[in-house]
């Protein structure tokens, strides 16, 4: 049968300095997104998951093979979406035309989207996602949620448990999530969005 492995970062550990530190990366992915890939693992033996992608997990399954599943689904988009720091860092064309279409600025979706993941109580992610109709929405999902669980496309996410920040920035969740506009790899985002 398959077994999920851990996804290999797409650049080096430290290349997200200083807002993504080496040692937050370390625990995060080399940690606990490994554990989860670990869980998931030891669980779908005899469950009847075991062909399935993970999307299709998300979708059907409950429980710890849902939570797990949910977990590598969100990090491998979460990690997948990041390039080291640059400055004026924003979307190109179709993305760009989008946003400004469904948010009305740029400053106004990034404001939208901060809000989102600061006032998500406990654990859990803040996405961009499209709808059927190509349309942009933010959502708040709680612990290992995913979009695609409502019919939408996930394109960004920031991930507000605290094991994200907790070692760089400890309880300032806000001024992670501001930092981390630095680090959107836009080609990839709008990669998903097409
Ligand atoms: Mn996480």
């Amino acid at each position: 049968m398959k077994k999920f492995e851990l996804m290999t970062l797409p650049y080096e550990v430290n290349a997200l300095e200083p807002v993504i530190s080496k040692q937050t990366l370390e625990f995060h992915h080399g940690k606990h997104l490994a554990g989860y890939v670990n869980n998931l693992n030891g669980l779908l033996p005899g469950s009847g998951f075991e062909e399935m992608s993970l999307e299709e997990i998300v979708c059907k399954a409950s429980g710890g093979i849902l939570n797990n599943a949910g977990q590598i689904l969100n990090h491998n988009l979460y990690f997948g979406q990041f390039s080291a720091p640059k400055a004026d860092n924003a979307p190109t064309r179709p993305l760009a035309e989008a946003i400004v279409r469904d948010f009305g600025s740029f400053e106004a979706f990034k404001e939208a989207f901060q809000k989102g993941g600061a006032t998500l109580f406990g654990s859990g992610w803040v996405w961009l996602s499209a709808d059927k109709d190509g349309k942009l929405v933010i959502t708040q999902e709680t612990n290992a949620a995913n979009p695609i669980q409502k019919g939408l496309k996930p394109l960004l996410t920031f991930d507000v448990w605290e094991h994200a920040y907790y070692l760089d920035y400890q309880n300032r969740r806000p001024d992670h999530l501001a930092a981390l506009w630095q680090i959107i790899d836009w080609e990839v985002v709008e990669s998903r969005f097409k």
